[in-house]
Formats: structure tokens, sequence, C-alpha cells
């Protein structure tokens, strides 16, 4: 049966390449005998077909036995903001490849330049940009300079780093020490010391009923700080969206609650934009729809679409100024490398991204398919009575499937997999968020990106239609 809201061909006529059924074999053999891959029980994958990527253009993408994708997650991972084929990246990557490829960051490089100007352009009140390589290693960055701030100014005191339920931050031993998903966390112990954890903040499974839900989870992370004393607590951690912990849009009232707490206790705001930043959420930074004035901001996926490896930390002056202290102290300054920091393609395929959004109005269009597919997934919601409920912002979307409206109890994470399963045979990629978080395993994900029209939006749309009637 056809959706009413589909009128797309999954086929875009403006793909002309068609990919001829090359023989991957050797490829496919390599692969299963040799790569560990993420994310997988490789006992699974030794019965299932590799799915190996060959090409990419736009929303679509081939795989190498020749099947056509239309891409609902930007690259698996909500990554590739502005497309595949984008030679306009490639290009800019070449041309300063041949030119400079490396020098360590203490130097300085022109693309390095450049882009910082262009990205502090779109952050008010911020103003350094520090290179790395991943989302991870730039949360691991901040939550250094907080303890190395701790050690200047109080004694060490005040070091402790809050991190809320359920949100992501990374996969090295700290930022999984500031990570609320469970299942990332457990057998990786021990941890390192002084993160302590907040309560989530999603309304539809809340443990608070009232009326200024998000007020009152707001002061939950005032009532850690007072248990543990407001001079021991040097930063909070936060996601502007929850993404991989279930698509959590913070609730009315929320944001501007958290900034004052850290306003009145004198704790540094950190916010992880590693999966908002960019564009996704129809604005540059997901934090800049609650008006807040962060201290620090980390960013990866997106800032160039994956086309190089390149994360950022960026500070506002009052953070780098710190580090400026006492000159004559060979300890005062942030003592820290990255080598791969000082790579120029990062910030030349960086910089091209940042142009293409900027020129092909692709923050605008974030914000009008956004709506589009948050009108379908409500949609769905009205026709399928395992939705439990749809949330969003701009192109990050998710859908909580629950068996029973009334109890909200979880879907069973089979069905959830069958689903995102069911929409692959269909040719759209679909995500589901982290699992084996006990009754939180259960909300399908969708990141498209930036470029999708609204043919596309119905089409992945359409998929999950399909899908939740053949699953349930
Ligand atoms: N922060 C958030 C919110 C993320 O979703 C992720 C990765 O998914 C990270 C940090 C870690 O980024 P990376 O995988 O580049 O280390």
């Amino acid at each position: 049966a056809e959706h009413p809201l589909f009128n797309a061909r999954l086929r875009s006529p403006n793909v002309t390449q068609s990919f001829s059924t090359n023989d991957f074999s050797d490829v496919i053999a390599a692969d299963k005998a040799h790569v560990w891959h993420h994310l997988t029980q490789h006992k699974q994958y030794e019965s299932t077909d590799p799915r190996i990527m060959i090409e990419g253009k736009g929303m679509r993408l081939w795989d190498a036995t020749g099947r056509e994708h239309l891409d609902g997650v930007s690259g698996g991972v909500w990554t590739v903001n502005v497309g595949y084929g984008r030679e306009s990246i490639a290009d800019a990557v070449r041309d300063q490849l041949v030119k400079l490829n490396y020098f360590a960051q203490s130097a300085g490089s022109i693309p390095g330049a450049q882009f910082a100007e262009r990205l502090i352009s779109k952050m008010p009140g911020m103003s350094r940009v520090y290179y790395v390589n991943s989302g991870s290693e730039a949360n691991e960055k901040a939550f250094k300079m907080v303890r190395q701030i701790a050690h200047k100014r109080y004694g060490g005191k005040k070091h402790k780093i809050l991190y809320r339920e359920r949100d992501y931050h990374g996969s090295t031993i700290s930022t999984i020490s500031a990570g609320g998903q469970f299942e990332r966390n457990a057998q990786y112990g021990p941890y390192t010391p002084g993160f302590l954890e907040v309560p989530h903040c999603l309304e539809y499974r809340t443990q608070w009923d009232v009326e200024n839900y998000g007020e009152r989870a707001a002061d939950a992370i005032e009532e850690v700080i007072l248990r543990e004393g407001p001079d021991t607590v040097g930063a909070i951690c936060l996601e502007p969206v929850t993404a991989g912990g279930g698509v959590i849009t913070p609730p009315v009232g929320y944001w501007q609650r958290v900034q004052e707490i850290c306003r009145k206790y004198d704790i540094l705001l950190h916010i992880d934009e590693v999966v908002c930043g960019v564009g996704r959420t129809g604005k540059w930074f997901g934090y800049q729809h609650y008006g807040i004035e962060p201290d620090f901001v980390t960013m990866a996926k997106g800032v160039a679409s994956g086309y190089a490896a390149i994360a950022c930390l960026v500070t506002n002056e009052k953070v780098f100024d710190l580090f400026k202290e006492d000159a004559t102290d060979p300890l005062a300054m942030f003592r820290d490398i990255s080598t791969f920091g000082g790579c120029t393609a990062g910030p030349a395929a960086a910089l091209e991204n940042l142009r293409i959004i900027e020129d092909e109005g692709l923050l605008d269009n974030t914000t009008a398919m956004g709506d589009r597919l948050m009108a379908n997934l409500n949609a769905l919601a009205d026709k399928h009575a395992v939705v439990g409920q749809a949330r969003g912002l701009g192109l990050f979307c998710g859908l909580e499937l629950v068996s029973d409206r009334a109890s909200k109890t979880p879907a069973p994470e089979a069905q959830v997999q069958a689903v995102v399963a069911d929409c692959m045979r269909q040719g759209v990629i679909i995500g589901a968020t982290a699992r084996a978080i006990p009754g939180f395993n259960n909300t399908l994900c969708l990141a498209p990106a930036l470029i999708a029209t609204a043919d596309d939006i119905d089409a992945i749309t359409h998929a999950i239609d399909e899908a939740l009637g053949n699953v349930f």
C-alpha cells in the first residue's frame, strides 16, 4: 500500500551514473578475513553478506552488489551533512595537499586560519579554535582544560564534571566516564574519577509529573551540584539535543535554567555539538536555538561532512585567557598536542563544506525539510499504534516505538531492528539509537543530509510506514 505522502521515486532522475555489478568478491573476502568492524558482533557478521559501500552521489549510495540506497542517516552516523560526491571539496583538499599537507599545529596554516575565522563568525561570543581529529578527542581536550583550570584557580578542587544520563561524548575511557549510556560503558571500568551523572530530560519518560517539567529536569542538575558541593564542580557537558541516547529534544524552559545554574555556581558550560553542529538542526549549532552562552563547544561529524577527519574544540576568550596567564610558568599554558590537528586537509575541507552550506541555503532547507519530516513522522504516529512519540529538531528526528501506548512499554529490540532491516530491503537506510539500555533501545533515528528534497523525505517516511506495517 502506498502512503498518501509518498510521491517520490527512490531513484533520483538527477543521478546519471549507474553502477555496474563489477565483481567485488575479492574485496568482500578481504573484508571478511581482516576487518574488525565498529559496533559489530562478528559472530553474526560472519553469516551475513557484508555491506560494502562503493560510491555515493547526493543522498544516494551504491554498494558492492550494485544496489542503490537512499541514505536517511548521512553516512550511518549523521556525518555527511552536504551529501556525497562533492567535487569542490575534493578539489579544495587536493589543492591544499599538493601545496602543503602537514605541519604541526604549533605553527599556523592558511586553511587553519581561514576556517577558524569563518567558524567563529558563526559563533558570537566564542573566539578560539583548537584542532583535533575526532569528537571524543575534542571532548577530552575540554575535560583536560577544565581540570587544568581547577588546578590554576581552585587548588585542584573544582575539578568535577557533570554529564547527563543518556548523553554520549565519545569512546575513550574519559569520555565514557562522562557517558550516560550504560551499555557503552559496561565492562570498560575502572573509569576516570570525577565525572557525575545528572538525570535525562526526556519528558515522555519523566520521573516528574509536573507542569514546568523543563525547569524541574534542570533543577535536578542543581541538586547534584549542591550534593557534591558547588566548589568541587568545574563544568557540565551536555548535548543540545541528545542524539544516540534516543533523540531527546530539550523541554521548554530547560536550557534557560541550566544557564542560570551554571552562572550561579560558576560552572563552565560545555556543549557537545558533535552531532548537532554545523547545520544539522537548521541553525549552525544546536545551542543557538536556546540562547545559550557556552564556554566550550565541541564539534566533529558535520565540520567537513566526512570528507576529511577534523574536529574542533572552540572556547570563548575567558577560557583562552586563563591559559595565557603567568607566561614565566612553563606549566601555565595548555600543554597538549594532537599530531593530526596539523593536517591541512581538515580545515580545507571544512572551509568548502561551510561555503556549500551557506551558498546553497542549506540551513533554511534543513528547517523546511525538518518540518516536513516531523509532519510525516507525526502522520505515522497517527496511523501506527506502535509509535509512542515522534521527536526532532531540524533534520535530526526520532520515532520511539512502544508495544503498548498506555504503559509505554518499549517495543522489543528484535522488532525495532526488523523495521531497520525492512527499510534496508526497500532501499532506504535508517538507524536505531543505542541498544541494550533496558527500555530505551527502541527509537528509530533519522538524519538525512541537509540537501534532502521533499521527495527524499517522503521516500524515507514511506519506507518506514511500509516497514511498520510489515513488522507489527
Ligand atoms: N559526541 C557525540 C554527541 C557523539 O554522538 C559522538 C559520536 O557519535 C561523539 C561525541 C564522539 O565522536 P567520535 O566518534 O568522532 O569520537
